[in-house]
C-alpha cells in the first residue's frame, strides 16, 4: 500500500499517455509555438504498461487515461486492453475530449471501461469552437450522447471561463437534464502554458452555485466519496446531476489519493507542484520493477501537506500547460 507522509493512502494515478491534442482549447494551451515534447521523450506503450504494472503493484487500484487527448495514440487501445486484464486494478477510467474515440465506444464497452469523463465547456456550438479553436462541435456533442446512450457512466467536464462560456452553464443543466450524466463545474486553473498567476478568479464555486440557485433553487447535496474532488448536488426533476469542483480554491487537499505520471515519466505528487522525479531513465535502464516502485514510495513519502504548500515551488506564473500534466 502507498500511504504519504500526511497519513493519506495513494491508490489513484492518473496516467498521461500523451502530451498532444487535436483541440486547443484557451485555458489549456496557447493556440501555436506549443513546444511539444520529442516522440522519444514519451513513454512507449509497453513502457506505459510497466509503469502500470508496477504502480498497481505498489497499490495503486483506480488508473485514469488522460492526456493531451489520449485518442490521439493510435496505440492506445493496447494499452487498455492490459490495463483490463491487470490484476488488483479495479478501475480504468478515461478522459477525453470525444473527437476521437468513436470508433472505440465498442471495445470499450467489451473491456469493461464504463467511466468516461469528457470536455465540454459549452452547449453553444459557437461558443464551444471558440473556446476550443476547432471545429469539432458535432462530433464532440454525438459521441458524448452515444456513450451516455451505450451505458457508460459519464461525466462532462465543464471549466467555467469569464467572458467565454457563463451563458451556458444553465443551458447545459437544462439541455442534459434527463440524461443519466454528471455535470462538473470547474474552477479555471493558471495551467495554459504561461501567461496566467494564480490571482483570483471570478468563477469560484460559490460564484457557480449562486448563479445556478437564480433558476433551480432547489437542488440536494448528494453524498460522495471521501476522496471525490467534486462536491455533487442533484436538481429536483432532474435525472442528471451536477457537480462542481474547486480546482482554484482547493478544498479537497486533506483527503487527496491521487499520484500523476505525465507521458514522459514525470512523477507528480501533487497537480500545484513541480515534479519530483522522472521515471523514462530508470525504465530505459537497467532498474527493476522493485527499484522502480521504491521510487514511487520515496516521493510518496514526501509529498505536501496541500496545493497551497506545493505552489510555493512555482513562482507566480505556471510555465505548465495541462496538456503535459493531465488535469
Ligand atoms: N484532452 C482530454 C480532455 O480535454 O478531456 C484530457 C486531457 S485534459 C488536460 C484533462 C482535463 O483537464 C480536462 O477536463 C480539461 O478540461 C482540464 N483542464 C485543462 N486545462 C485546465 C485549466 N486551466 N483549468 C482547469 N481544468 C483544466
Ligand atoms: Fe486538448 Fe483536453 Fe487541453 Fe482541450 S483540455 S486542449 S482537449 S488536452
Amino acid at each position: 500500500m502507498l500511504i504519504d507522509n500526511h497519513n493519506r493512502v495513494i491508490n489513484y494515478l492518473r496516467l498521461a499517455v500523451t502530451d498532444r491534442c487535436n483541440l486547443r482549447c484557451n485555458y489549456c494551451m496557447p493556440s501555436e509555438g506549443i513546444n511539444f515534447v520529442k516522440k522519444d521523450k514519451l513513454l512507449s506503450i509497453d513502457e506505459l504498461k510497466r509503469v502500470a504494472l508496477i504502480a498497481v503493484e505498489q497499490g495503486i487500484e483506480k488508473i485514469r487515461i488522460t492526456g493531451g487527448e489520449p485518442f490521439v495514440r493510435r496505440d492506445l487501445m493496447e494499452l487498455l486492453r492490459y490495463l483490463s486484464n491487470l490484476d488488483g486494478l479495479k478501475d480504468i477510467s478515461i478522459t477525453t475530449n470525444a473527437t476521437l474515440i468513436g470508433p472505440y465506444i465498442q471495445e470499450l464497452k467489451e473491456l469493461g471501461i464504463t467511466n468516461i469523463n469528457v470536455s465540454l465547456d459549452a452547449i453553444e456550438k459557437a461558443t464551444f469552437e471558440r473556446i476550443t479553436r476547432r471545429k469539432q462541435f458535432e462530433t464532440v456533442y454525438g459521441n458524448l450522447v452515444k456513450l451516455i446512450n451505450e451505458g457508460f457512466n459519464v461525466r462532462i467536464n465543464f471549466i467555467v471561463l469569464e467572458n467565454q462560456n457563463e451563458g451556458d452553464i444553465l443551458s447545459i443543466l437544462d439541455w442534459f437534464k434527463n440524461y443519466p450524466v454528471s455535470i462538473r463545474f470547474l474552477e479555471e486553473m493558471p495551467f495554459n502554458g504561461g501567461t496566467k498567476g494564480f490571482s483570483s478568479i471570478k468563477w469560484n464555486y460559490k460564484a457557480i452555485l449562486e448563479h445556478i440557485r437564480t433558476v433551480y433553487p432547489n437542488f440536494n447535496k448528494l453524498e460522495v466519496p471521501a476522496t471525490a474532488t467534486a462536491i455533487n448536488y442533484q436538481i429536483e426533476g432532474h435525472t442528471a446531476t451536477f457537480g462542481i469542483i474547486p480546482s482554484f480554491s482547493r478544498t479537497f487537499c486533506g483527503s487527496c489519493n491521487r499520484l500523476r505520471i505525465t507521458a514522459t515519466g514525470d512523477i507528480i505528487t501533487c497537480l500545484y507542484g513541480k515534479p519530483k522525479a522522472n521515471l523514462r531513465t530508470f525504465l530505459r535502464n537497467t532498474a527493476n520493477n522493485s527499484e522502480i516502485g521504491g521510487i514511487l514510495k520515496q516521493v510518496i513519502g514526501n509529498r505536501a501537506k496541500t496545493g497551497f504548500e506545493a505552489q510555493e515551488e512555482h513562482s507566480t506564473v505556471f510555465d505548465n500547460s495541462m496538456t503535459s500534466i493531465g488535469g
